[in-house]
């Protein structure tokens, strides 16, 4: 789960990581107020999406004009700022073309930069540990540092039963070279970033740039934090920064409903119960030169009314061209399947090819609903006929179309 880099400083804060003051605002009107708790005499305004890359991006409605992130001298320079970027859409290197929507800024002291380094802490899969990474190649994109000049980077990585002791910080900080009070608080600065990731069971914490201001002091001036979702549980203050205006409407929509859904780039919806099998499912149709357009685990014990939640989801997709619904049911019936099927398509006026394979309890039940039905479904008899059908099925539309 993702937050706002506002509310990322805020957490940072709360565990004794330096950021500048700053006020979220989420109208023109308290960007403009801001001012007045901020002591000046410069002023960074920020737009708050779930995406970096704001400083070099652009507003739709302005191609050519300034970015995201844009630094004011006046009140007045602040209010322009905010007009230019509320309920407008960014589009950055990490939004994709269609940009996002700003409905929220943050209004922030702007500081004296004497040099930006890049930060990041991390989990690594391979070595299972907690891992440092840092740059003096700061507010540019790691991957490209990554691949350019990779001895820029250092990684530190931090035993779990240990923790992290005061020379894996020095180390960070002797590899920035950096010297003297910049030093010292640049080891405090990792200290507690490392408190805040632990505890905070973050997945991702970005800091580009970290910086060095003319006074020597290390701060964030950009925080990007992820947490796992399965620790949500436990940190109810995290879950509720939730912004859902962020999410994908469809994933949103499948939470509601309890199911297990994650939107793809194909063009064949499919609807599964079990997460093996809906895996199997998508294999087995890019086996057959298909493209599935979502991974979708309807579950166990689904009711009609979420069979028919979930096909109106997948059929919401306006890049889906075919369907494959694939059911083995067990706990879950194939006559409830077949009932939501038929009511979803319904609703929703199906008018792309249907596949349905059904197998298990209750399928001949299931079968005689859907050939009754009176639509055009497309029954299989196994998984790679059903594939297959759904394939082919899928491109004669895409070319009569
Ligand atoms: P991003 O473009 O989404 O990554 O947003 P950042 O928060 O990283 O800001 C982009 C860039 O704006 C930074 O790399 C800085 O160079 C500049 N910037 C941001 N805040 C300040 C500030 O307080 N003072 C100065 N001088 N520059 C700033
Ligand atoms: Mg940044």
């Amino acid at each position: 789960m993702n937050i706002h880099e506002y509310q990322a400083k805020g957490l940072l804060e709360k565990f004794g990581v330096a950021v500048p003051k700053g006020i979220a605002a989420m109208s023109v009107a308290e960007a403009t107020a801001a001012v007045d708790q901020l002591p000046g005499p410069l002023y960074v305004v920020k737009a708050q999406i779930h995406a970096g890359g704001r400083g070099a991006g652009h507003f739709t409605n302005n191609p050519e004009g300034k970015g995201g992130v844009r630094l004011c001298k006046t009140k007045e320079d602040v209010t322009a700022a905010a007009e230019a970027m509320m309920n407008n859409v960014l589009v950055t290197k990490q939004t994709g073309p269609e940009g996002k929507e700003v409905q929220r800024l943050y209004v922030t002291d702007g500081v004296d930069i004497a040099h930006e380094y890049y930060c990041s802490v991390v989990l690594d899969r391979v070595t299972s540990r907690v891992t440092f990474m840092v740059s003096t190649e700061g507010g540019m994109d790691i991957e490209e540092v990554a691949e350019h000049s990779p001895e820029k980077i250092t990684k530190v990585s931090i035993d779990p039963a240990t923790g992290m002791s005061g020379f894996h910080a020095r180390n960070l900080a002797f590899s920035l070279g950096l010297e003297g009070d910049a030093f010292k608080s640049a080891v405090k600065f990792f200290m507690a970033l490392y408190k805040c990731f632990v505890e905070l069971d973050a997945s991702i914490v970005e800091i580009n740039p970290m910086i060095v201001t003319d006074k020597n002091e290390v701060m964030a001036l950009d925080a990007k934090m992820n947490f796992d979702p399965n620790a949500l549980f436990r940190q109810k203050e995290i879950f509720g920064m939730r912004d859902e205006s962020e999410e994908d409407a469809q994933e949103k929509e499948a939470a509601d409903w309890e199911l297990n859904y994650v939107r793809l780039d194909g063009n064949i919806g499919c609807m599964v119960n079990g997460a093996g099998l809906a895996m199997a499912t998508m294999d087995i149709i890019k086996l057959y030169g298909g493209e599935p357009a979502n991974f979708l685990d309807v579950g166990g014990g689904a009711t009609t009314e979420r069979v028919t939640a979930a096909f109106k989801i997948i059929l919401s997709d306006p890049n889906v061209k075919g369907v494959l619904v694939n059911i083995f049911g067990g706990i879950m019936k194939c006559d409830v399947i077949a009932n939501g099927v038929i009511a979803a398509a319904k609703e929703v006026s199906l008018n792309v090819p249907l596949v349905v394979r059904l197998e298990g309890t209750n399928v001949e039940k299931g079968k005689d609903l859907l050939n009754n039905s009176g639509l055009p479904i497309i029954a299989a008899d196994n998984l790679a006929d059903a594939a297959q059908k759904i394939v082919d099925a899928t491109k004669q539309a895409m070319k009569a179309a």
